[in-house]
């Protein structure tokens, strides 16, 4: 006989157990599985471990860099990997003890671990059980993808979630992929004292952003003395005795890098290659992301998908979101919808960069009349004065309706200081309101009026 219930969420991801939650706050008998560790990737192996990492690493630039501040350190400054490590272990072991606690107590909600598997639109097998629920809410996240590099069978290699136990200093890291996780890795480990170079198969690194994000990103990386091989086309790996050679071929530079660990970023896989989504019925899309509308219901009526696994977002607050959008539609009488969001994320290398809306290029595409604005860091009296000057602020608007369409803060503080833009978007309302604002000095806030006070035509 099967274990009935009114719900059963699949993953504790970012909109799992808050889903959780809510279901059994709603008086409904619910289960969650976990075939892995509670709180998915971002609290395992994701965002908190490697803004912990690079808290670290920014410790050490700082160090570093004190002469120039007047703060002399008569010695070399040394990094103990097992201390790093250890530090991040015990950040991570909070949040991951925080979610699994909350779980486990939660009550009306039955705690599974194991591997969920959709045997039918209404029933799932979990540890030689069948659970069955008018309600199924996949979260199932997404791990690394691992490219069909030719050699890769032959060499060790490092994932964003096995790195997460390297407790030694790689002499020479080579990471494959140059967008937003191979690069927080790249400058970490060099902050660390690693030698790194970042193979790309693009012509630019973080390639959705504007070509002055990309362009700047790159040389804030190499100006930390990270090596950077773009247009590396025709990608290769092979053992050379202890040591991994990457053929990068490209049209300039040596064709062959050799490297003590090899890590790979090339973009991640969505969780649903054994999830059962044939059996249940349940459209995905030719990367295995589940299919969902804009409340993120799937094909197959009482099943829905939250987090990255439905490809419309890849992000902790895009799934927080999610969760959201659909116990907001459930319970409480309120259609919100993905379409809502604006996109927004943040690289956190340092100085981070902040992102809003559109970039340049999905502007042009659309074809608007527009307003920019643009302003170097170094024109910043608080990057000045913390001797941070690296980046530049960017802000367009709609030359009709006078709204702001998109924003990039590469700079001090750009994660924090984006959000000023970001909810003046939410509120629908004309860059003019932030522009005649009296921030607080010395910010580098207070320099975004001043920059919308300097709009040109967007070409
Ligand atoms: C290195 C790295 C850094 C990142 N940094 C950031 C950041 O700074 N900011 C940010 O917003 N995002 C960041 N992300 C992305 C972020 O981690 C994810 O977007 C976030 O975790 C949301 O994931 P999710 O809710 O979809 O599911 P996940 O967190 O991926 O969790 C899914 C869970 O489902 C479980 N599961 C999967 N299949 C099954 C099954 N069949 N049965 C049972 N359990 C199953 C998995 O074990 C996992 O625990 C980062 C990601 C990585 C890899």
């Amino acid at each position: 006989m099967p274990e009935r219930f009114d719900a059963i969420v699949i993953g504790t991801g970012q909109s799992g157990p808050p889903l959780a939650h809510r279901l059994t706050g709603e008086g409904l008998r619910t289960a969650i599985i976990e075939r892995k560790r509670f709180g998915g990737t971002c609290v395992n192996v994701g965002c908190t471990p490697t803004k912990t990492l690079v808290a670290s690493a920014r410790a050490a630039h700082m160090a570093r860099r004190g002469e120039a501040f007047g703060v002399m350190i008569d010695g070399p400054i040394r990094i103990d990997m097992q201390r790093v490590k250890a530090r991040k272990d015990a950040v991570v072991r909070q949040s991951n003890e925080g979610v699994t606690n909350w779980l486990r107590n939660m009550p009306g909600l039955t705690v599974y671990e194991g591997h969920g598997r959709l045997t039918g639109p209404h029933t799932v097998h979990v540890d030689g059980k069948r659970l069955e629920a008018e309600r199924i809410f996949l979260n199932t996240g997404t791990r690394a993808y691992i490219p069909d590099l030719p050699g890769l069978d032959q060499v060790d290699y490092l994932t964003n979630a096995s790195i997460m136990d390297v407790d030694y200093l790689p002499e020479h890291l080579i990471i494959i992929g140059g967008s937003y996780i191979g690069l927080e890795f790249a400058q970490m480990y060099r902050r660390f004292g690693s030698r790194v170079t970042v193979v790309e198969k693009g012509d630019r690194l973080i390639a959705r952003d504007d070509e002055d994000v990309s362009a700047t990103v790159k040389d804030i990386l190499e100006g930390e003395g990270a090596e950077v091989r773009l247009n590396a086309q025709c990608l290769g790996v092979a053992r050379q005795d202890a040591q991994v050679a990457v053929q990068v071929r490209c049209e300039t530079g040596t064709p062959q890098i050799l490297g003590s660990h090899l890590l790979l970023a090339v973009g991640r896989r969505p969780n649903t290659d054994d999830l059962g989504l044939d059996a249940a019925g349940i459209e995905s899309d030719a990367r295995g992301f589940v299919v969902v509308d804009d409340r993120l219901q799937t094909s197959v009526p009482g099943v829905w998908a939250l987090g990255d696994v439905n490809g419309r977002g890849a992000f902790t607050h895009t799934s927080y979101n999610d969760y959201e959008i659909v116990t907001a539609n459930l319970f409480d009488d309120d259609t919100r919808r993905v379409t809502d969001r604006i996109t927004a994320y943040a690289l956190y290398i340092d100085p981070p960069l902040g992102r809003a809306g559109m970039t340049e290029r999905q502007l042009r595409e659309s074809g608007r009349k527009a307003l920019m604005g643009k302003m170097m860091m170094t024109r910043v009296g608080r990057a000045r004065e913390r001797s941070e000057t690296q980046g530049f602020m960017k802000v367009l608007i709609d030359a009709e309706t006078q709204r702001i369409l998109g924003a990039a803060i590469l700079g001090i503080g750009g994660d924090e200081i984006i959000h000023s833009l970001l909810d003046v978007m939410y509120a629908d309302a004309p860059y003019t309101v932030i522009q005649r604002a009296v921030h607080i000095h010395p910010t580098v806030t207070e320099l975004i009026p001043t920059l919308l006070g300097d709009l040109r035509p967007f070409e």
